[in-house]
């Protein structure tokens, strides 16, 4: 008899996406004649940006080459992408090309990761919470079952008004952490000193902080922190998961990369430390047959000069946007998060998530995410996104209610 992995059957199901689909159209069939604008949207609107496109081709047109044809590629990527990677991304962290893993996605990269660790661990998770670290650890066991809205063993590190959404390190001990910043949902960023609160309290604890920095590239603020590596002592205890997704455009084309630095520590149960950048390498080569060539092309053509400026460009023009959706609605009373280092703003409510949702929807025609989707904590809050036209925010930021 073929059996299930029981630990699928303890996965709480996600309804978010579904139910927004689901009210949205029922809102369209009723209202033929309004016009909706979607600022629930997690991914990008505009088209990849010229040098991606020419790098793009010229490596399809290698492949039609029987000189410059290639086959399986180096599972960890190419030399090329590595070390432009190494060279440019993490300026004064010293990363070098050999810890870098290029990836299709670090979606797959955060869900994969957690398969080298042992399932007696002591998870901290954010709470709202990008939903891939949560389910991930709900299908090897380590969560516990779902009561009440959360898993039993997890530990949630709430993000609230009260701590700037930005979760302190707890006093009790965490093996496994998951950060993200800037935070999807939140928007929220954390400074230097937050970052190395965190540092320390991992090697205390001899815990890893999984570090997601998908949406870097948003960050302007140049006293902010772009990778935990800037932390001193950070590379004992941290690794971090980059995508070119949100920073040049690529969620339909699929490249990311995760750096181990050669420091990074996991211990055995007599206590005896192993370096973690062998076991991915080991997990990487055996799982992972690389990123297709032309894709990895198109990622490194973002380290030239005139590919780096486009993909700014790209960055800046939804950045214009987050700046509008946040001062449009601050200035009619509403209390945001998010939205300056970041394409999310996540915005407080009178009402709960799922009421503001209907009610944005039926008295503007506009689509949000509701926070509560995101976790307990999100109750309260929509997310909102900008990943849409310059015009389409604008007209949203027109008929958006007052709080
Ligand atoms: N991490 C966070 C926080 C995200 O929001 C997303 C995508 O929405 C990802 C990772 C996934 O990135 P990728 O497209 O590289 O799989």
């Amino acid at each position: 008899m073929i059996r299930i992995n029981e630990n699928y059957l303890k996965l709480a199901s996600s309804y978010l996406f579904s139910d927004i689909a689901k009210r949205v159209s029922a809102f369209q069939e009723a209202n033929p004649s309004r016009e909706v604008i979607r600022l629930g949207i997690g991914d990008v609107t505009l088209p990849l940006s010229p040098s991606v496109i020419r790098a793009f081709h010229e490596g399809v047109d290698e492949m039609a080459q029987k000189s410059t044809f290639k086959g399986y590629g180096p599972e960890q990527g190419y030399e090329f992408l590595r070390n432009a990677i190494a060279e440019n991304d993490f300026a004064g962290c010293d990363i070098k090309p050999s810890e870098v893993f290029v990836s299709d996605g670090s979606k797959c990269d955060t869900g994969n990761i957690q398969e080298l660790f042992s399932n007696q661990l002591k998870i901290g998770v954010p709470d709202p919470v990008y939903p891939v670290y949560v389910d991930t650890n709900v299908m090897a066991g380590r969560t516990g079952n779902f009561i009440n809205g959360r898993y039993e063993g997890l530990y949630y590190l709430e993000s609230t008004e009260s701590n700037g959404f930005i979760p302190t390190p707890p006093d009790h001990d965490l093996d496994l952490i998951y950060l993200c910043f800037p935070n999807n949902p939140t928007g929220a960023t954390a400074t230097r000193e937050q970052l190395a609160a965190w540092v320390e309290y991992a090697r205390t604890h001899k815990a890893l902080i999984l570090f997601d920095a998908a949406y870097v590239a948003f960050i302007r603020d140049p006293n902010l922190p772009k990778s935990i590596f800037e932390i001193p002592g950070a590379k004992e205890v941290a690794l971090e998961f980059r995508s070119y997704s949100k920073t040049a455009g690529f969620t339909g084309t699929r490249c990311a990369y995760t750096v181990i630095p050669d420091e990074c520590r996991v211990y055995d149960e007599n206590g005896n430390a192993h370096k973690l950048n062998q076991f991915w390498n080991r997990r990487h080569t055996t799982k992972f047959n690389g990123v297709s060539y032309p894709v990895q092309k198109a990622a490194a053509s973002i380290y030239t000069e005139e590919g780096a400026r486009e993909v700014k460009t790209l960055v800046d023009y939804y950045l214009v946007n987050a700046k509008l959706i946040r001062e449009s609605l601050t200035a009619v009373g509403y209390s945001c998060t998010g939205g300056d280092n970041s394409p999310y703003i996540w915005v407080k409510s009178s009402r709960p998530s799922w009421d503001f949702f209907d009610y944005l929807l039926n008295n503007a025609g506009i689509v949000c995410t509701p926070g509560a989707g995101f976790g307990r904590c999100g109750e309260g809050y929509i997310r909102i996104s900008a990943f849409n036209s310059l015009e389409n925010v604008k007209k949203a930021m027109e008929r958006f209610p007052k709080e």
